[in-house]
């Protein structure tokens, strides 16, 4: 079995007891940091695990090597830094690629800083768009927000402390007065909710410089 497992998106006492018995009894897991998984697998006293990196550099390699491990019937868990697999994070490839084989594949799931953020935003939950991290080209921003305007319904996007104040910029431009909840750190110490207009937050925003790790959720007109 691959499964595809959740870990926490900050707060390390956001585990279930699935996860720790399926990384207790593995026989390999893959990680996006092999470092960080370790200090997960310390703070639960997982010992002696099997493990090896999965990211976006060696992903091809990697999956062969996997798949092959995953044929001789031993059980393998994919992890990433932070979050679910695959969600902005290293996973469609080798979960594609375990599919086309026919190998069995189960999630294990949990935090998502996505449904985190949405859950608390208070905005429609009935239909949203997940767009992950706006684009750095000008043309595939302006490509978006034309998407955003023509679907009018929630919004959901990544963003971190380098471009959160040109992102929140960007959309004060095109969509100043629709409701916005920005999040910073969920489940971290220094978590902070801001709710209010995108143009309003754009302006606290550039003014407290916020730091570490944000999800932009932008509500419809
Ligand atoms: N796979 C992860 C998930 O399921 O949430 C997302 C990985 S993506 C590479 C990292 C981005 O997720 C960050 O830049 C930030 O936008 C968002 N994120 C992750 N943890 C967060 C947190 N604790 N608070 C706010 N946003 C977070």
């Amino acid at each position: 079995m691959l499964y595809i497992c959740a870990t926490p998106i900050g707060n390390l006492d956001d585990v279930s007891s699935r996860l720790i018995s399926v990384l207790r009894t593995v026989d390999l897991i893959c990680a996006e940091d092999t470092r960080r998984i370790k200090k997960l697998l310390s703070r639960y006293e997982i010992k002696g695990k099997k493990t090896i990196s999965y990211n976006d550099r060696n992903k091809e390699r990697r999956t062969k090597f996997i798949i092959d491990v995953l044929k001789k019937d031993h059980d393998v868990a994919l992890v990433s830094d932070a979050g679910t697999p695959g969600i902005s994070d290293p996973g469609f490839y080798l979960v594609r690629e375990a599919a086309k084989e026919k190998l069995d594949i189960s999630p294990v799931p949990g935090p998502s800083a996505a449904i985190a953020a949405l859950s608390i935003s208070g905005l429609p939950t009935n239909m949203f768009t997940f767009y992950g991290f706006l684009k750095k080209k000008q043309g595939k921003r302006e490509e978006t927000v034309s998407i955003v305007k023509e679907r009018n319904e929630t919004s959901v996007f990544y963003e971190s402390q380098y471009r959160i104040e040109k992102t929140m910029e960007f959309f004060a431009e095109h969509l100043p007065d629709r409701p916005c909840m920005v999040c910073r750190e969920l489940t971290k110490k220094f978590e902070e909710i801001f709710r209010s207009t995108v143009s309003e937050i754009k302006d606290r925003i550039v003014e407290k410089k916020p730091k570490g790790e944000f999800v932009i959720i932008i509500g419809k007109k």
